[in-house]
């Protein structure tokens, strides 16, 4: 007897998007950036991700959404994985998507893991270690997904509360309860001993991420999902390049790397005390660039870092990892793209805050906050 055909769950959206044409391509890799690929496929382009298919199809004044699954509970997480950064790169133009065909209801997250506080480490005066335990990690422990968002419970919470996602691909919270979140890179994790550390760099604006690492303490509640936003892909020649936010990163590249890596990591600090001892391949020239004091965000040390390196001539065989303050961001991006021409699969890099705004306000900002010129 054949085998009984899986039941398929599909769903359309389809919304008015006058600017739909300037916003597809930072749409695009906003979505290929939360572990989704991403194909032209003729008129359309179709998204690969852990919850099914999706496709979106751009003419003139309206964009089209659909997706696939064989999961009725993925269904919503996936309607979310394109409705999310669409939201956000196009937060100006206030899309609304109603969605006709399956319905899920309200569904949990997919890919929401629940972390408890193990331990916490002072790495150094500006460096908090939180060392978290878990079930079920396995989905974090990817060297091409570094990061990830967390979901901060209030301490001493009884009995925690966590955000849904509804027909619409929206997140729901309890009650309408907001809890804060935050986007961070996993520095370490060890799926058997159900192992997950994160490296909060302390600073003097402490939003709630920053209040709540510092308030951190053994049993304490934090949601992670993801992974999202790629790693370092095969090179001959690597430079990486960040501020304390993108120092975990670097930390875990740097460790990852095949011994006769060559390049160079240019990590910015705020003193010399925020020094950190990293293993890294010997070809790999590791340049602490100290601020002397400065405020974060306000130097040039990372532009002029990256500007001085000697780049091979073949481009295709470089890669740069990068993660920084906006600004920085947007100057070596700038540079990146129009005068060393490095390809676009070549890098990854982005904007890990911005000096003057909070995650909320680069959310309410949309792309300008957030993507480069
Ligand atoms: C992909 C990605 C990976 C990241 N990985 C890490 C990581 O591993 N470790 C880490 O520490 N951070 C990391 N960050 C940065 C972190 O998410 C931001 O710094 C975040 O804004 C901190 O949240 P908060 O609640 O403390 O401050 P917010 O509430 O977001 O901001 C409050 C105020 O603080 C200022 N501010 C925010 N961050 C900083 C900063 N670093 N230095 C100085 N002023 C700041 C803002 O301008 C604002 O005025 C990452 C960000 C991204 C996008």
């Amino acid at each position: 007897m054949p085998a009984p055909r899986k039941r398929r769950y599909a769903a359309t959206a389809v919304t008015p998007f006058s600017k739909v044409e300037a916003f597809l391509e930072p749409i695009l890799a906003s979505i290929a950036t939360h572990d989704i690929s991403v194909q032209r496929l003729g008129g359309r382009f179709e998204f690969q991700s852990p919850y099914g298919v999706g496709f979106l199809e751009a003419t003139a004044g309206q964009l089209r959404l659909s997706v696939e699954t064989d999961n009725r509970h993925a269904l919503n997480r996936l309607k979310h994985a394109l409705v999310g950064p669409i939201s956000f790169i196009a937060a100006g133009e206030a899309l609304q998507f109603e969605w006709t065909g399956d319905e899920a209801g309200l569904t949990p997250l997919e890919d929401l893991r629940i972390l408890r506080v193990r331990r916490t480490a002072q790495l150094t005066p500006r460096m908090l270690r939180i060392g978290f335990e878990g079930e079920d990690l396995a989905r974090f422990d990817r060297n091409d997904q570094l990061h990830c968002r967390l979901i901060f419970q209030p301490k001493d919470v009884v009995s925690p509360q966590w955000p849904s996602i509804d027909d619409r691909g929206h997140i729901v919270w309890p009650q309408r309860r907001k809890l804060d979140t935050r986007v961070y890179t996993i520095r370490s994790i060890d799926v058997p001993k159900g192992e997950l550390t994160i490296d909060f760099a302390l600073h003097d604006r402490a939003g709630p991420a920053t209040r709540w690492a510092i308030a951190a303490s053994a049993g304490d509640l934090v949601g992670i999902v993801g992974p999202a936003a790629d790693g370092p892909r095969p090179a001959g020649f690597y430079v990486l390049a960040g501020d304390e936010t993108g120092l975990p990163g670097i930390a875990r590249i740097l460790e990852n790397l095949d011994s006769d890596a060559r390049g160079f990591a240019f990590v910015e600090i705020g003193g010399l005390s925020e020094k950190l001892p990293l293993a890294h391949p010997a070809g790999i020239q590791l340049q602490w660039l100290d601020r002397q004091g400065a405020q974060p965000g306000t130097t040039s040390h990372l532009v002029d870092a990256v500007r001085s390196v000697a780049w091979p001539s073949d481009r295709q065989d470089s890669f740069f990892w990068g993660g920084c303050e906006h600004k920085a961001f947007r100057q070596i991006h700038r540079y990146l793209r129009n005068e060393l021409h490095l390809p676009r699969e070549r890098q990854v890099f982005y904007s890990h805050w911005h000096r003057t705004l909070s995650e909320e306000d680069i959310i309410a900002a949309g792309a300008s906050a957030y993507l480069p010129d």
